[in-house]
């Protein structure tokens, strides 16, 4: 109760200097305003907090905006993006595939700062932009690709919100179809009111969302055909010829906990599986797409046999579940690697004495 009263106070502090602290604030969020108002020593940081290895993660990068991520997701220019890469490679070293298995079998344990660069979604930057900043560098990467949607077969439902959002705050649209908008938004849910309110949803509702979709004169077909958002086989082969590694980000990205046992396992070997089976890729290797909280020890257990490596997104943790690596979001509103890698160093701190920096598993 103290620890709550004591971080209430030190919100309140840190909103006069950084009012952008969010509504639905977390005790992680409250950290992460921290490095914006407090210079920070990196090294001291890193002594106190004795962790080796760091495993980020983006989705994309880009220079343009992109109207189908620009509702769900914050993403880096180009010029941040090297920032960030320039910044890891200060502090860490750049690690492989290889040297994250020997470490997990305890071969040759990771000893100095390493880290492992990863992206999801198996967008079309991933070719055209963000291998060729990676190879300069000489920095090694995962990239995790939909098998639902590669070569542009179809659109992760939060990419279709971000469209419709998109579309209603720059067509103009008559009152009488805003009105059947409003309709189908408070039949889906009583308290949904303009489409901003669908970044909840937790399900694919194709239905709602091609009905909202067909209102807006939004077309989600069309939008794959002319932008190309995704990669095509074609790319992908080309990046794992130019030594990236490729993995399974599921079929097509439902939230875990929200799904069965059994098709959350159906959707993590078939993604494998096909990426096995169409790019021949030496390592099998599965991001979970959102979020792994709430993922049992069975489910790891009934995949062990059909997957190397996978990947969840709880920040700097350690999970019991040895081949599951924790990664960190690098793509937070404003704030630069450095920035991300001290609150989550600190929140780390924060949470070692009362052994919350471990994921346990039922
Ligand atoms: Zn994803």
């Amino acid at each position: 109760m103290e620890i709550k009263v004591f971080f209430i106070a030190l919100s309140r502090i840190l909103s006069i200097f950084t009012p952008a602290i969010p509504q639905r604030m977390n005790l992680k969020s409250i950290f992460y305003q921290i490095p914006k108002v407090l210079p920070m020593s990196f090294d001291s940081l890193l002594n106190r907090n004795p962790v080796p290895l760091v495993v980020p993660f983006y989705h994309t990068v880009s220079d343009t905006p992109l109207p189908h991520c620009k509702h769900i997701l914050s993403v880096k220019s180009v010029a941040q993006f090297e920032n960030d890469l320039e910044y890891l490679l200060r502090h860490y070293t750049p690690i492989g595939v290889s040297e994250l298995l020997q470490h997990i079998s305890d071969e040759k344990p990771i000893l100095k700062p390493s880290f492992f660069l990863t992206f999801d979604d198996g967008l079309s930057q991933l070719h055209d932009i963000i291998a060729p900043v990676v190879l300069r560098k000489g920095v090694p990467a995962a990239f995790f690709v939909n098998t639902a949607f590669i070569d542009n077969k179809a659109l992760f439902y939060r990419f279709k919100i971000s469209l419709l959002i998109e579309a209603e705050q720059h067509k103009r649209i008559p009152n009488s179809r805003m009105l059947q908008l409003q309709k189908l938004l408070q039949k889906e849910n009583k308290r949904y009111k303009t489409l901003s309110d669908l970044l909840d949803l937790r399900f694919h509702n194709e239905t709602l969302l091609d009905e909202l979709a067909t209102i807006l004169d939004c077309d989600f077909i069309e939008f794959l055909k002319q932008e190309k958002p995704y990669l095509s086989t074609e790319q992908v082969d080309s990046l794992i010829k130019q030594g990236f590694e490729v993995g399974s980000h599921s079929e097509d990205h439902p939230l875990y906990f929200a799904i069965s046992s059994e098709e959350q396992i159906r959707q993590t070997i078939a993604g494998v599986e096909f990426i096995n089976r169409t790019f021949h890729v030496p390592h099998r290797l599965f991001s979970f797409p959102f979020t792994d909280e709430f993922i049992s020890l069975s489910f790891f257990q009934q995949i062990a046999p059909h997957i190397d490596l996978s990947f969840g997104t709880a920040g700097l943790k350690q999970d019991v579940v040895k081949t599951n690596i924790q990664r960190i979001s690098m793509e937070v509103s404003g704030m630069t690697a450095q920035q991300i890698l001290e609150a989550e160093y600190l929140y780390y701190a924060f949470k070692k004495p009362f052994h919350k920096n471990f994921i346990c598993r039922k």
